[in-house]
């Protein structure tokens, strides 16, 4: 498998090809006519590279969605670090979107979260936090859920980006589990006969130099886990206090 695909210079370049032929939308512009791609960004692993690809986005002068995920086993974006990388993101002009993980509701005992007032929580959360507009969610894991209807096109007060309007409208090509799903884009790019493009990437596929998609999320777990480890030690220095161990 070619993992030159999944680096920083081809991302640079997969975006100036879009920016040649389409415009950038958000997910409330999807109706507008000619040629527009609605590029997301499910942040799965990492806010460090969602940071990083929001740089080179601004760069290029082209703008994003970035979905966040509030039960992220891999960051934390209530953390102050974290949440100091998602502002940054917004005030480069980028806008945020929930990542809506349903798993999380449907191991709660009481059964009392309904999808509406699940997503409405997670969008107030997220919109008070960030103090911004929440326009659109996406689902974690889409295929695996029963919690909610995705065959809507707004829920819980927001787009729906995997609805049927989405679906009709618009040529999907996604880069799930680090491998580009059914084309690789720089061919749909190629060929530009699309009018309408939703492209999904998820920031911890991209990497500096190529690597496996396993190798790049240890990267990100590592680095998570060593600054953690930092903290305490900084932490104890700061205070005085003896760090056995
Ligand atoms: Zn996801």
């Amino acid at each position: 498998m070619d993992f030159q695909d999944f680096t920083i210079p081809a991302y640079r370049k997969l975006l100036k090809s879009v920016k040649d032929g389409w415009d950038f939308v958000t997910a409330l512009d999807s109706r507008k006519p000619g040629r527009i791609c609605f590029w997301r960004h499910d942040v799965d692993f990492s806010l460090e590279r969602a940071y990083r690809l929001a740089e080179i986005e601004t760069e290029q002068g082209v703008v994003s969605t970035y979905f966040i995920n509030l039960h992220s086993r891999f960051y934390n974006p209530l953390e102050s670090e974290s949440s100091a990388l998602i502002h940054e993101i917004l005030k480069m002009g980028h806008s945020i979107g929930l990542h809506f993980d349903p798993s999380f509701y449907t191991v709660s005992p009481d059964g009392r979260w309904r999808p509406n007032s699940a997503l409405e929580h997670e969008r107030n959360i997220l919109s008070t936090l960030f103090c911004t507009n929440v326009d659109a969610f996406s689902v974690h894991n889409p295929g695996t859920t029963d919690f909610l209807r995705l065959d809507v096109d707004e829920l819980g007060g927001m787009v729906n980006v995997y609805g049927p309007y989405f679906k009709n409208n618009f040529v999907y090509c996604s880069d799930s589990n680090g491998f580009w799903q059914d084309r690789r884009l720089e061919d749909v790019l190629k060929l530009r006969q699309h009018t309408k493009l939703h492209i999904l990437t998820h920031p911890g596929w991209w990497s500096e130099f190529p690597l496996s998609p396993r190798e790049r999320v240890k990267q990100s777990i590592e680095t998570r886990a060593r600054r953690t480890m930092e903290l305490y030690d900084q932490t104890l220095r700061q205070f005085g206090r003896k760090n056995i161990g």
